[in-house]
């Protein structure tokens, strides 16, 4: 067989105006071309795929180029000519993860020294730089302090947050971003044009769906099919099969079942997805991500179709499914078929995980309300037993104090600055300690738990709004600041990621504020961040201050404010 060179390599843009989806960093870096004003430093992050090093390779020849015409390289002169070879002197490209050595960073910075052999820069492409090691980076960081005129230094990395600030600051930063679909099909046609390949349209699709943004994946993913085509048409089924996922007629058919809850037919169709060889596993995630389909088509009617990134016919076949379903039935859906997707060494069978989670999604929301609404029973009639048990102190000193004691105890308030002694009134002390306004702000606002006001919302979403419920649930309260409670929901989970994007649509991101200024007694604000499930964060000063009434004897502590000693002393 002849040696076919990959698809991606023949296609690597080799001019500005051949690079799809830059668009902006494309033009102010051939403005600076064109005027001449070089920076020294240049950091190119963003995902995988996206063109940072093509473009980089384009910057190096455009800057060296004798006669640039309009920020392009010409591609005629001598430097155009000697810097196409990837063997020349004066344009290199070092791979971080694979050198990160400190001798390969001074062997690189040995070569800074020299002057270009026939170009009027030297350029140092850093492939993955957030791979380089310390000591690398302290020698990259001396270079960048005192560069030589004739040297431009350009690092690409997909984790720009991973290089140290000190490197970072002596950089002009471009952001490169993901390629939408549009773009990345509009692309792959005019290749497949290119190339004779003949394709179905849906099949470019699935492809651009599939490179999550990436031109690079796309055009490898093109490749891999082109060959499996074996001469003939690339087809969204050929695609399909080669991606290992569900076909889209068969998946609808199936969906058609789960929201008309019709568990018969739901599993005769399970049973024949599973026939044409399909994987438990895959069948569920092709659910899941179908049921993600159709909640985004129920809550953002008018630009689904951008949103999927499907086309119009497949568009208004999800918002049509998704009519006949309510939010919670798919938000369910999308839960259980996550579930049943994740391959673990417990799931004894995963067709088992699979079967659990289609007749669950056939049962019919009042069931469901009716179960949710046992659990909320009981939920309550815990709480109540508890309040038996143990009754609020609060209540319990309102009881026994006469009142002469309410008296002092406003004196006491007056004073809080000073001593608290009095030894009979501690709840009213610290009920004190959170409304008194002789307290700095900074003090009052930590005195509101994020954990303990994050429970009191989602108790009473679960209550008020319980459609949102379940996209709550999952979320991790991590801090108060100000009017703000701000809530972590971990990205590396497709559910949770998937809810907090939910939770800032349309009315759901009113909904939680609502729920929140109502637990809080104030007007507050709700705010999701993606993220990692973030450290807990200690309990108030309130109770702080109580364990340590609690271990020393009331009488024995007094409360000063933290203005005293400046930021470093906690209660
Ligand atoms: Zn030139």
């Amino acid at each position: 067989m002849p040696n076919v060179q990959a698809l991606y390599r023949i296609w690597r843009s080799r001019r500005f105006d051949e690079v799809v989806g830059q668009d902006s960093i494309i033009r102010t870096l051939r403005s600076q071309v064109r005027s001449g004003s070089i920076a020294h430093a240049y950091l190119f992050s963003g995902p995988r795929g996206v063109g940072k090093t093509s473009v980089a390779k384009i910057f190096a020849r455009a800057i060296n180029c004798i006669a640039p015409e309009d920020g392009e390289p010409c591609g005629r002169c001598s430097a155009c000519e000697a810097l196409v070879s990837d063997s020349n002197l004066d344009v290199l490209e070092m791979d971080a993860a694979s050198n990160n050595k400190v001798d390969d960073a001074r062997d690189l910075i040995e070569r800074v020294k020299y002057p270009p052999a026939v170009t009027r820069y030297r350029v140092f492409i850093i492939d993955e730089a957030h791979m380089l090691t310390t000591p690398a980076f302290n020698a990259l960081l001396k270079t960048l302090e005192e560069p030589p005129r004739h040297a431009v230094f350009i690092l690409a990395t997909t984790e720009p947050k991973k290089l140290p600030d000190t490197i970072l600051s002596r950089c002009q930063w471009y952001a490169f971003r993901r390629i939408t679909p549009r773009i990345i099909v509009e692309r792959l046609e005019y290749v497949a044009r290119r190339s004779a390949i003949q394709y179905e349209t849906e099949a470019m699709w699935i492809i651009a769906r599939a490179s999550d943004g990436g031109m690079r994946d796309a055009l490898s993913l093109l490749d891999v099919c082109k060959s499996t085509a074996d001469g003939g048409v690339v087809t969204a089924r050929l695609v399909r099969d080669t991606l290992g996922a569900a076909d889209p007629e068969v998946l609808f058919a199936l969906a058609d079942a789960l929201v008309d809850k019709n568990a018969r037919a739901a599993f005769q169709r399970m049973d024949a997805c599973l026939a044409q060889g399909l994987e438990p596993q895959e069948l569920a995630g092709s659910l899941c991500e179908h049921a993600r389909a159709l909640a985004l088509a129920k809550i953002c009617e008018d630009d689904v179709a951008d949103i999927l990134a499907a086309t119009a016919q497949a568009a208004s076949e999800y918002k049509e499914q998704a009519q006949r379903a309510s939010q919670e039935s798919l938000l369910r859906m999308i839960d259980l078929f996550a579930a049943a997707s994740q391959t673990n060494k417990w799931n004894a069978s995963p067709r088992l995980m699979l079967e659990r989670a289609v007749l669950r999604s056939c049962i019919p929301d009042d069931a469901i309300r009716l179960e949710e609404l046992a659990a909320r029973v009981e939920y309550l009639e815990d709480k109540l037993a508890n309040l038996a048990l143990n009754p609020a102190p609060v209540q319990q000193e309102a009881r026994a104090v006469p009142p002469p004691i309410i008296h002092q105890n406003a004196a006491a308030n007056n004073d809080m600055q000073g001593i608290v002694n009095d030894t009979r009134d501690a709840a009213a002390s610290d009920t004190a300690l959170a409304v008194n306004p002789a307290l700095s702000p900074a003090n009052a606002e930590s005195s509101l738990d994020a954990n303990d006001l994050w429970e009191r919302t989602v108790d009473i979403i679960k209550r008020k709004y319980t459609r949102i419920y379940g996209m709550v649930r999952g979320g991790q309260p991590q801090a108060v600041n100000g009017d703000e409670l701000q809530v972590y929901f971990d990205n590396d989970d497709k559910q949770t990621s998937f809810y907090s994007e939910m939770l800032n649509k349309g009315s759901n991101r009113q909904l939680v504020d609502q729920a929140l200024s109502q637990a809080a007694g104030r007007s507050m604000r709700f705010v999701p961040a993606s993220g990692k499930r973030a450290p807990v964060p200690p309990a108030d000063n309130a109770a702080k201050l109580d364990k340590v009434f609690h271990t020393f004897g009331r009488e024995k502590v007094d409360v000063v404010p933290m203005e005293k000693f400046g930021n470093n002393v906690n209660i």
